[in-house]
């Protein structure tokens, strides 16, 4: 039997960056939220630490973003976009001002994952959500009488709520629960990614995304000689970095020769785990039920290429936040906004990203054609970066005809 307690406003189960976000600004509203969340302490599984522009104004709109800088967040204030197709000299001669995309945005934000929820999930305390860690979740229900069973600290607990928000990221089991159906897209690349230490040789101001044969690769410092390093690579290499010697392999990839700097990466040591991705996307089209929501992961996910998995969490928070705060009606109709913007937005960056990766991660002769005449336009046909500005500024930054088949042509010189 629930105690008076466990009867809540909103119950959210995950305290990642999405729930954690989505607790502190109803909390702040003055409703009752409980945050459920399964690890006692934040550890790093390899998920993004880049708050791209769209995402920092975001966490400021949300009143989140000091809370970021105080958990030692980053500003990573440029690109250089190296690549095989040009030298390091070229690369580094038209570095690009991550400033001039949003106004009051100063850059990517770069912060560890682990910090980044744990900064967060104090802001939700701090605004008097309750949270509790260390939690199993056995049973949710969504419907007409939302409710939460959960053990933690070894004794149960039920907890009862108007709504229940899965925010539990990959492999939700908030969604199955609630039933959403997920479509899953077949995965494009295989995907590593790993937090180095040691790596004071590269720029800690600058980030990097380019292609060398049949690796993509980008680095993302955090200062002090920390980085977070992906690269994306062929389907059919599954043994190419696993295994003993797998780690070793991974980071001598870093050697590029259209990169002497990345010689620091390389030579960098392991922070944290390597983990390799089968890399695929999804998406629940209908992220809510009857007392249930989802957001974040748990609704689906991009390609981390285009590296808007953050700002789309607190997009969904502010989102999510802004229909429970705006009218006692909680029904399903009330969410069909959200579903309807999350809709355009996750379809719009699924489309920029799979002209990028049409770019970055087509390894064969054909697609270092692509990207060669893509570099030799882009200086005198300013509109070929529309994509890549809807990435950092935002989807909704560009217009409709960016998302659709002839700009895409016309982007891969195929109109
Ligand atoms: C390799 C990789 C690289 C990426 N790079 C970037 C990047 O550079 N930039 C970017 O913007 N995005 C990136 N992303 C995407 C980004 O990490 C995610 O989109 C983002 O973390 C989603 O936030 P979330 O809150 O939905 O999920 P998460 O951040 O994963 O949080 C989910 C939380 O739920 C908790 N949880 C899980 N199950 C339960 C349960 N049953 N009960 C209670 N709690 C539970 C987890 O412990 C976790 O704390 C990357 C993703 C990957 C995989």
């Amino acid at each position: 039997m629930a105690g008076a307690d466990d009867v809540h406003d909103v119950v959210i189960v995950g305290a990642g960056i999405a729930g954690s976000a989505l607790a502190t600004v109803l909390a702040r509203a003055g409703l009752n939220v409980l945050l459920l969340e399964k690890s006692e302490a934040f550890s790093d599984h390899v998920r993004g630490e880049a708050l791209l522009q769209w995402g920092v104004k975001e966490a400021q709109d949300l009143g989140l973003h000091d809370a970021l800088i105080a958990a030692g967040a980053h500003y990573l204030g440029r690109n250089v976009g190296y690549d095989e197709l040009q030298t390091a000299e070229m690369a580094e001669s038209t570095p690009l001002d991550m400033a001039r995309f949003l106004p009051g945005v100063r850059g990517i934000l770069a912060i560890g994952h682990p910090q980044h929820c744990q900064a967060l999930l104090g802001q939700a305390e701090a605004a008097g959500a309750t949270v509790r860690r260390g939690v199993d979740v056995l049973t949710l229900e969504a419907g007409a009488a939302p409710n939460v069973s959960y053990e933690a600290q070894g004794a149960r607990f039920t907890a009862r709520a108007r709504l229940v928000a899965g925010a539990d990221g990959r492999a939700s089991a908030v969604c199955e629960a609630l039933g959403i159906p997920l479509n899953v897209g077949a995965p494009r690349t295989l995907l590593s990614g790993m937090l180095i230490a040691g790596a004071e040789g590269w720029d800690p101001d600058t980030w990097t995304l380019g292609t060398e044969e049949d690796f993509c690769f980008a680095v993302f410092p955090q200062g002090e000689g920390r980085a977070r390093i992906y690269g994306w690579w062929p389907v059919g290499q599954r043994k190419r970095f696993a295994g003993k010697g797998g780690l070793d392999a991974f980071l001598a990839a870093f050697q590029l020769g259209c990169c002497p700097r990345s010689a620091a990466i390389a030579a960098a040591r392991p922070a944290g785990p390597m983990i390799t991705f089968l890399n695929n996307e999804t998406v629940a089209e209908s992220p809510f039920t009857e007392g249930g929501v989802l957001i974040g992961d748990a609704a689906g996910w991009t390609d981390p290429l285009s590296g808007c998995g953050l700002s789309s969490a607190y997009r969904d928070a502010r989102i999510v936040s802004e229909i429970l705060l705006a009218s006692d009606d909680w029904s399903p109709a009330a969410f069909a906004p959200y579903a309807a913007e999350r809709g355009e937005r996750l379809r719009r960056l699924r489309f920029i990203t799979e002209i990028e990766a049409t770019l970055t991660c087509d390894f064969e002769e054909r697609g270092r054609a692509r990207r060669r005449q893509f570099f030799d336009r882009l200086p005198s046909e300013p509109a070929l970066a529309a994509h890549l500005i809807a990435n950092l500024a935002g989807p909704e930054s560009q217009p409709a005809e960016v998302y659709t088949p002839a700009h895409r042509a016309y982007v891969l010189g195929e109109a």
